[in-house]
């Protein structure tokens, strides 16, 4: 038996669960298609359990995309005051944590229940464990006919909310993108962002035993610097800085760690030299930055000596490593741990208005499956729900 809807949402993730909500209320018949057990499970292991829900400053800015242009519009009509208005509306717990991230207080299921809330008051039916298994469109068909486990749907507009392919263990799949190849649609390469960089090598050894050791560091990478907290990993190097540069960071790319953020190091080290002359290098450098790693630095970059028989061109140095620190890394751990995909369905062929398909009427790509990528601290969320609520006044 075929069901008759207005519109099919494959994916009850951030961006399908908001683009249902916004349909159901213009009282349209919306039905979200689900294939894990339950929905949004990545608003769920988000921030720690507590979603970093969006950011209050949000700016087009903060996204990767190959048309910077494109997530724009959206974001324009849906801001984060609008989801802050939703989230005060049930009565959720939030608290500006840094930089604008918004974090609820108690846990992020509050986040999913409000969504599925919005959603059943507006009619939509969630229909979770339900693989989609055949998408039949042929050319000047008016809609989309749906076969899933639970049987078929004869659809108007159809949504790809299915996400990116980050965290397979969490149901991502590679659906959206295979799905806008079938249609013609070019899908740029996909690689893991915000996501830890690995080290190998000398490189590797000479960090490994410093794991769990954590410092401030201007992380700078084509073009791109973020200053915040970098954390040894038994593998590499994490923290939030390192997650934010390496969606910027490919293999063989130069990245460089200032390891005095905010200090001018000739500077600094002179006026060591000045007051602590007979005091060593690694001793200064240990007040500043964690003791075990300066005294790593001095070991193997540095040298180590009393700050007075440093003369000026050898301070020059010293201060340029500090400042430019030149970290190799080999990779990245992949999309085992990525919080998110770059790259995706180019934004070419989409209205950046409706992300309403340019090649097929009533198909619909939202999301993290498209090519918009946020940095961290909420600008990703905040970009599932402008997707999706642009869609959702559209289809
Ligand atoms: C560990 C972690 C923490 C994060 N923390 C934050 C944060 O605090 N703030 C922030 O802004 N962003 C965060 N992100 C990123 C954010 O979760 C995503 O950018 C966002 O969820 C993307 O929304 P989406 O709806 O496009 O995709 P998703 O939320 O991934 O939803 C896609 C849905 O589609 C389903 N699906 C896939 N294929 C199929 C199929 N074939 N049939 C049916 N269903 C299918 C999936 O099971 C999933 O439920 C985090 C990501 C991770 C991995």
């Amino acid at each position: 038996m075929t069901e008759a809807v207005d519109v099919l949402i494959v994916g009850g993730g951030a961006a399908g669960l908001m683009c249902a909500l916004t349909a159901g209320r213009r009282g349209l018949r919306a039905v979200v298609i689900e294939h894990a057990n339950k929905v949004g499970k990545k608003i769920l292991m988000s921030g720690g359990g507590r979603c970093n829900f969006t950011n209050t400053g949000t700016t087009p800015a903060n996204y990767l995309s190959a048309n910077p242009h494109f997530c724009k519009s959206a974001l324009a009509r849906y801001t984060p005051w609008d989801f802050i208005a939703m989230v005060e509306r049930h009565r959720i717990a939030y608290h500006e944590k840094e930089l604008g991230q918004l974090f609820c207080d108690v846990s992020s299921k509050l986040i999913v229940q409000m969504l599925v809330d919005e959603c059943l008051a507006a009619g939509v039916r969630i229909e979770i464990g339900c693989a989609v298994e055949r998408i039949v469109h042929n050319e000047g068909d008016t809609g989309f006919r749906v076969h899933t486990a639970r049987g078929g749907f004869a659809a108007r507009s159809l949504v790809v909310a299915s996400g990116g392919l980050s965290i397979p263990s969490m149901g991502a799949t590679g659906f959206g993108y295979e799905l806008a190849k079938r249609y013609g649609h070019n899908v740029l390469p996909t690689r893991a962002g915000l996501v830890p960089l690995t080290l190998s090598g000398k490189h590797q050894e000479r960090l490994q035993d410093l794991s769990g050791v954590a410092l401030p560091v201007t992380a700078s990478c084509n073009g791109q610097s973020f200053s915040n907290q970098m954390l040894i990993t038994h593998r590499g190097i994490s923290g939030p800085s390192i997650l934010q540069i390496s969606s910027y960071w490919q293999p063989g790319d130069d990245l460089r760690l200032d390891l005095l953020p905010g200090l001018d190091a000739l500077d600094w080290l002179q006026t060591q030299q000045r007051e602590r002359s007979a005091a060593e290098l690694k001793t200064v450098l240990g007040e500043v930055v964690p003791r075990r790693f300066a005294q790593r630095l001095c070991e193997v970059w540095l040298g180590n000596k009393p700050m007075k028989q440093y003369n000026l061109p050898e301070l020059k140095q010293l201060a340029a490593t500090l400042s430019e620190w030149p970290l190799i890394a080999s990779g990245t751990e992949g999309y085992r741990t990525a919080e998110v995909t770059l790259g995706g369905v180019d934004t070419d062929e989409l209205s950046s208005s409706t992300m309403q398909s340019k090649r097929v009427p009533g198909l619909y790509f939202i999301g993290e499956a498209i090519d918009v990528t946020g940095w961290l601290g909420g600008y990703n969320f905040q970009w599932a729900w402008a997707s999706g609520h642009a869609a959702g006044q559209a289809v």
